[in-house]
């Protein structure tokens, strides 16, 4: 990570209840171009709400969500809060795209169509510009060959591969990926991880979900734990994972070895 990189996002101050239930307690985080800042914690400590609400998926009630130097602007306040620009709500979204753990593949579509969909749908792409990146990304995450098939023919480690495959082609500023490899066997964990470090080694700015600790502490520049919906701990992952000083992250690191 280098400081003088413009930031691509910055959450400052974040608070996100859900009724009753605070998940987010005042987070923030800022990831640069070409940063890789992986989040951990327990199940229930805010990071899939994190990043919902870092693309807009979620609203959130309180602190600032900034873009590429443009904050978002709100209407309302509190638990009236929404985002007033529709039009800057889907260029955000866009921008941050998104890789869920279940993939979420249109079942109905082929490969192909699932990765032509946002960018021809929602972008106004051009049809044939669209194909020839699509399959170039289809073959740069290894599955070339299955354009023309459906979601259910593949693995679950093809599916994710797709899946980021439609993620780019969007041609986002930043991925987000929420247990990109949690849903997978032990054997197709590693080429999806594997598509994910070649991706860091590119430059992509990227916040990676993740509980898989040796990707984090791989493929991070910064490594933020949460916990209860706060940071407790943050810093580089060789520092994080080899001196950590919160009794907290240090009991949640000894529990996932
Ligand atoms: P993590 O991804 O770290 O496991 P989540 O962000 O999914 O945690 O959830 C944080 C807390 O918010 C949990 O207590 C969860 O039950 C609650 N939560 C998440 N989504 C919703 C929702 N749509 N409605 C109500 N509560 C939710
Ligand atoms: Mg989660």
């Amino acid at each position: 990570m280098t400081d003088t990189n413009p930031p691509v996002l910055e959450i400052r101050d974040l608070h996100k209840s859900y009724g009753a239930l605070e998940v987010l307690k005042g987070v923030s985080l800022t990831a640069r171009r070409g940063d890789v800042v992986s989040l951990i914690g327990s199940s229930g400590s805010g990071k899939s709400t994190l990043l919902r609400c870092a693309n807009l998926l979620e609203d959130s009630q309180q602190g600032d969500i900034i873009f590429e130097d443009e904050p978002v602007t709100w209407r309302g306040q509190g638990p009236h809060r929404q985002p007033a620009d529709r039009a800057q709500v889907i260029r955000i979204r866009t921008n941050l795209s998104m890789v869920f753990q279940q993939f979420n593949l249109w079942a109905h579509m082929t490969i192909l169509q699932n990765v032509m969909e946002a960018p021809v749908t929602v972008l106004k792409e051009q049809r044939d510009a669209v194909e020839t990146r699509a399959r170039e990304l289809l073959a740069k995450v290894g599955i070339g060959d299955k354009a023309d098939v459906f979601p259910a023919q593949l693995s679950g480690g093809q599916q994710q591969r797709a899946a980021i495959a439609r993620a780019l082609a969007m041609q986002p500023r930043a991925l987000l990926f929420d247990e990109p490899t949690s849903a997978l066997d032990p054997e197709l964990e590693q080429e999806v991880v594997r598509v994910i470090k070649a991706l860091a080694e590119e430059g992509r700015t990227m916040m990676l979900v993740t509980h898989d600790m040796r990707l984090a502490a791989d493929v991070s520049d910064h490594v933020v734990f949460l916990h209860q919906g706060l940071i407790e701990e943050e810093g580089p992952p060789d520092r994080l994972f080899g001196s950590p000083k919160s009794e907290r992250l240090r009991q949640f690191l000894s529990a996932t070895a």
